[in-house]
């Protein structure tokens, strides 16, 4: 079982990515923020306790995040593994992503991490914008906000990886293609 974290801050490309790698490697997509926005958009009472945190582009807390990836891990019956993107955003998370993994006898394979500068995140972000209808998406405030809180409380979550020896970095600006090609390279050593 091959279970990946594909990293990166906001606008790194790690949607982008994930689409390649699922139709290369059959893997199941937990996209955290996809299934908080599922939850928004069916107007479910986890969508509106997300929705405050999401709109001022700040985390959801931690134990509201790891039930959800719980119970999507607990419901998903027959994958050959899972790219995990955008989540775990905390050290917090990190740990319960492999406390819950190990109690399933899974564990993670290794960190993808894509690094795009700032100036090119912001652009592609308010490029993203004008189609997503994300609000998160439209204010360059908010987009300040997500990057700042990508380097406090989601950079360390690499750190959490490279001690474990699982930590793999990509420069995620160029062609989509080329960038998945090192990608590939990296999942093809696991
Ligand atoms: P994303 O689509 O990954 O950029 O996530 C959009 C928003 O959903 C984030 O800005 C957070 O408000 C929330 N979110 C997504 N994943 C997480 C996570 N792992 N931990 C906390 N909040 C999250």
């Amino acid at each position: 079982m091959l279970n990946l974290v594909l990293f990166g801050p906001p606008g790194a490309g790690k949607g982008t990515q994930s689409e390649k790698i699922i139709a290369s490697y059959g893997l199941t997509h937990l996209s955290t923020g996809d299934l908080f926005r599922k939850h928004l958009g069916e107007g479910t009472a986890l969508g509106a306790l997300a929705k405050g945190f999401m709109d001022q582009g700040r985390l959801v807390p931690d134990e509201v995040v790891i039930q959800m990836v719980e119970d999507k891990i607990a419901t998903t019956k027959d994958s050959k593994g899972f790219i995990f993107d955008g989540f775990p955003r905390t050290t917090a998370q990190a740990e319960a992503l492999d406390a819950m993994l190990s109690k399933n006898g899974m564990k993670i394979s290794g960190m993808i991490a894509l690094e795009v500068p700032q100036a090119i995140l912001k652009e592609r972000i308010l490029e993203r914008g004008k189609t997503s209808g994300r609000v998160d998406d439209q204010e360059e405030a908010k987009i300040n906000t997500r990057i700042q809180v990508y380097l406090d409380e989601t950079l360390p979550v690499a750190a959490y990886y490279e001690r474990q020896g699982k930590f793999h970095q990509i420069v995620g600006v160029g062609k989509i293609e080329e960038i998945f090609d090192q990608i590939a390279a990296v999942i093809d050593g696991y």
